[in-house]
């Protein structure tokens, strides 16, 4: 087996314990990012906040088309690990209730039928079948006079 020294830790280690042309071992460049993180834990956040604001539409589309295209591996995955889900979703539910239910109620009051999921299924060409509550009602209104 093929050997080499940490410049870090100065440990002789396996040649897999380093990733292609580091000095440095795995562990020790995990345990540098680690610090790092734990550093900059705000800092991070706050950049992973606004990248997620200014990308919203494409987010959202893009984990649209992932969850269409992976319709069966999701529905394996998800029956595979059944019991698993169900107690990170209870636990989820115990640490946020009153955020669960606010989303529940806007849900139901038709708040959140999501513009993205529409702007995707319209990027499908059978948006026209999806139609917002206003929508809807609209139509309904047409249909009765
Ligand atoms: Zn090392």
């Amino acid at each position: 087996m093929e050997y080499k020294q940490c410049s870090k830790c100065h440990q002789l280690k396996v040649v897999a314990e380093f990733r292609k042309g580091r000095k440095q071992c795995k562990g020790c460049i995990a345990a540098r990012r680690a610090a790092y993180n734990a550093a900059n834990r705000e800092r991070i956040a706050a950049r992973i906040a606004a990248y997620n604001v200014a990308n919203r539409e494409r987010i959202a589309a893009r984990r649209a088309a992932y969850n269409v295209a992976n319709r069966e591996r999701r529905a394996a995955y998800n029956a595979a690990n059944r019991e698993r889900i169900a107690a990170r979703l209870a636990a989820y539910y115990v640490a946020n209730k009153d955020r669960c239910l606010a989303y529940k109620v806007a849900r139901r009051h038709g708040k959140i039928i999501t513009k993205y999921t529409k702007q995707f299924f319209q990027t499908l060409s059978f948006g026209s079948k999806l139609k917002t509550q206003n929508e809807n009602e609209q139509n309904n209104e047409n249909t009765n006079s």
